[in-house]
């Protein structure tokens, strides 16, 4: 087993920072008030679709010094900041603004990762401190120059990605900061426990229950001390970086591809979230096979408006095609409905699991039966779909009629961690409205 406890013994602190960290502040309402001139000085909040009872899922600072924040539902954003102005979200604009983003970084450093739509890092490695922070100095001043100046990134520099995360956020927005390893662990003392990215409230529970409340206390136990408390070497890993030492993760699984969709009230009935279910389905189904997997499992949960959740697993031998995941989708669904107790839809999602590679899936895939072989063509045509659509750049083929969903953007919508590509954002262009109206 991999010992991170011998892997540091052999392995000295950087003198020099490493990392450079990027994170864009309230990102989806700063682009809107970049991409429209008549927002400039306004409080702007950005939401899932244009309803009034959907929460904000981002804000802009002057909103934010209103009270607002995530989740802040209209009416409440209203009370709190009459000037306010709500706005559906546009993702294919934001996904625009990451790509212009990466290209004016690149001209400085290469981005070594994008963590989410608007964090990103880049390797310092080969640097000084004063080359560094003159690069990053440029990152900044270009984003402003070409981006504009209402997209403002939050920079950190340290020695490795989880520092500098974490200086990225200290002085929010417009942030600057560097922990440079000669310095540690000076500012980063200063971090709440709660704040640091992967402490969990599990974590802070099993931490408090041993005596450590500040972060002093944390990078004063052992690798061993850390790893006990975490339970796993995760605890070990976080407790390392924290020291400032490189931590290397092995490269993780891609366990499933799923959608969710919160629904408006017209898409609350039966035959509607259906409809709705039916479209991320397919979305899911494409992702899979673009990426080369099979699923042998799709889960389905509702979530009704007097609060009922039900969800539903089944379970088939490893499929990619649309047939079988939308009539899997469709028996799961029937079902639940049947048994809830109020009809009206307010959450769906999907989730296709249990995947393998065409090399790990069972032999009798490969051998002839007619269910096989219907299988196979089922599977080539979803495969001739895919094609056609990604070449066209539309949505030109698809099992069963496309309607504008709740949000429009069918499956292309910025998930935590996942950046649509021009594919998502092709499924979803036969039906999005192009620019909504901003209600001033
Ligand atoms: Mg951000």
């Amino acid at each position: 087993m991999f010992c991170l406890c011998s892997a540091m013994r052999e392995r000295t602190v950087p003198t020099e920072l490493q990392t450079l960290y990027i994170d864009f502040d309230a990102f989806f309402a700063n682009v809107e008030k970049q991409d429209n001139p008549a927002l400039h000085g306004r409080p702007v909040g950005v939401q899932p679709f244009d309803s009034q009872y959907s929460g904000v899922i981002a804000c802009c600072y002057q909103a934010k010094a209103a009270g607002i924040k995530r989740g802040t539902k209209t009416a409440e954003c209203r009370d709190l900041c009459p000037e306010i102005t709500l706005l559906p979200a546009r993702h294919d604009v934001y996904v625009d603004y990451h790509k212009r983003i990466i290209a004016c970084i690149e001209r400085h450093l290469k981005v070594e990762k994008v963590w989410s739509i608007d964090e990103m890092e880049c390797d310092l490695r080969g640097f000084t401190r004063a080359q560094a922070i003159e690069i990053a100095r440029k990152i900044q001043t270009d984003i402003r120059l070409d981006i504009g100046e209402y997209v403002t990134p939050s920079i950190g520099l340290a020695a490795n990605q989880l520092l500098a995360k974490i200086c990225s956020e200290m002085e929010k927005p417009n942030g600057f900061v560097v922990l440079h390893p000669a310095d540690m662990p000076g500012k980063l003392l200063n971090v709440p426990l709660g704040d640091i990215p992967g402490v969990a409230k599990g974590n802070l529970r099993r931490l408090d229950a041993a005596g450590i409340w500040n972060m002093e206390q944390l990078l004063a136990i052992s690798a061993k001390q850390a790893r006990a408390l975490w339970g796993n070497i995760e605890g070990e890993r976080l407790w390392a970086q924290l020291k400032g030492y490189p931590v290397m993760r092995p490269p993780t699984k891609r366990r499933m591809f799923g959608h969710g969709r919160i629904l408006t009230r017209e898409w609350s009935y039966p035959d509607r979230a259906k409809e709705c279910l039916r479209l991320l389905t397919c979305k899911a189904a494409r992702r899979l096979r673009a990426d080369g997997f099979y699923a042998r499992k799709l889960s389905i949960s509702l979530s009704f408006i007097d609060g009922q959740k039900l969800g539903v697993e089944r379970q088939f031998p490893p499929s990619k095609d649309d047939f079988r995941f939308v009539g899997e989708m469709d028996q799961a669904f029937t079902a639940m409905i049947a048994v809830s107790r109020s009809k009206r839809v307010k959450k769906v999602s999907v989730t296709l699991h249990g995947l393998s590679k065409p090399e790990e899936t069972p032999g009798d895939l490969f051998t002839w039966s007619e269910e096989n072989a219907t299988r196979t063509s089922r599977e080539k045509l979803s495969d001739v779909m895919d094609s056609i659509n990604s070449k066209s750049g539309q949505a030109l083929i698809h099992l069963g009629p496309r309607e504008a969903l709740p949000g429009g953007y069918a499956g292309a919508k910025i998930a935590f961690g996942r950046v649509p590509t021009d594919d998502d954002f092709a499924e979803s262009k036969m039906t999005r409205k192009i620019r909504p109206r901003a209600r001033l």
